[in-house]
């Protein structure tokens, strides 16, 4: 069973490790949002696509999901010290991947080779993919005009209130090598837990993409338990839009798209009104706090994936 998996950064990157840990690495191949990257200190920054690598590698910071594990902060102090942006946290081994990026992408390189390079480096099995060679940076709509997203996400603490989201360039913009092929030969498409407006819609935006995944079957997971968010905006971002923060609104945002939605059992009262939306559903357990529990809603997402292939 060939599973492509649709990824932002921390959920992402949880539910992306629990699948990398069941399946055959080329069986997995995870398309990752890149659309919050961005230039900082001279470096490129891709946050999103160094959360899943990190993460799939076991070099992540388990207590923050994002950055590495062990890590120091002395250059930033340096850069603090010296008057320059401190407000976005690269610690000194992230440095060195940022560093190493920008250098070959100043040699021509495309994201998507330096990304495989990397991964072999890391001893990463499954095929990481950013959704796009091609720069698509978010543009958060906010009271405050509109925001590049790390600008709103990290610098503004996410404080203006959103009113929408531009994908620049997304219209011309072409999926990476790899992207299309993996559709393909995919079986399955899996939306990972992670933030539907800033994580998965810049790459569902795609246009080549978009009509790949039409044919698919395609499961989601909620990234809202119990109308909360386990980290991040997501929850802020459906109020300021005028839409009640639920799983239910999660599963109305993919439904174009779906043919299953997993959401919390904490959420099992909103089954009916979910299943009114045309798609199957698995009620389960979708908090991941360890790396078991990473793999056990993994086992479920796929089991529930076999029962929609088969429809
Ligand atoms: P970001 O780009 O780093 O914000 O990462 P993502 O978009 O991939 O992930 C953010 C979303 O993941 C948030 O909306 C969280 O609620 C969700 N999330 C984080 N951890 C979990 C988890 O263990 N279970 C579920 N269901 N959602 C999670």
């Amino acid at each position: 069973m060939k599973i492509i998996a649709l990824a932002g950064g921390v959920g992402g990157a949880k539910l992306a490790d629990g699948l990398a840990k069941i399946l055959l690495p080329e069986d997995l191949t995870i398309i990752v949002n890149t659309g919050d990257d961005f230039e900082h200190l001279g470096l490129k920054i891709c946050p999103d696509l160094d959360t899943v690598c990190y993460t799939l590698a076991g070099l992540g910071n388990p207590q923050t999901g994002w950055g590495r594990a062990d890590e120091s902060f002395n250059a930033l102090e340096n850069v603090r010290q010296l008057g320059g942006p401190d407000w976005f946290g690269v610690g000194d081994r992230d440095l060195g991947t940022h560093l190493e990026r920008t250098r070959r992408l100043r040699e021509g390189q495309p994201l998507s080779q330096i990304t495989r390079d990397f991964c072999k480096a890391w001893g990463i099995g499954p095929t990481v993919l950013p959704m796009s060679d091609d720069s698509i940076p978010t543009i958060v709509l906010s009271d405050e005009g509109e925001l590049p997203f790390q600008e709103y996400f990290v610098h503004r603490r996410c404080e203006p209130r959103v009113s929408g989201f531009r994908f620049q360039g997304v219209e011309t913009a072409a999926p990476a090598p790899g992207v299309v092929q993996a559709m393909r030969e995919a079986d399955l498409v899996v939306i990972c837990p992670s933030n539907p407006w800033v994580s998965i819609d810049p790459i569902l935006a795609l246009p080549t993409l978009k009509s790949e995944i039409e044919s698919l079957p395609m499961v989601a997971v909620s990234p809202i338990i119990g109308g909360q968010a386990v980290k991040g905006p997501v929850v802020k971002m459906y109020q300021e839009l005028g839409i009640q923060p639920s799983a239910l609104a999660v599963a109305r945002h993919y439904q174009d798209f779906l043919s299953g939605f997993v959401f919390d059992q904490v959420d099992q009262d909103l089954e009916s009104e979910i299943q009114q939306l045309n798609v199957l559903t698995l009620c389960a357990d979708t908090l991941m706090t360890s790396p078991t529990q990473r793999k056990r809603l993994a086992q479920d997402v796929l089991k529930f994936g076999t029962l929609l292939m088969e429809k």
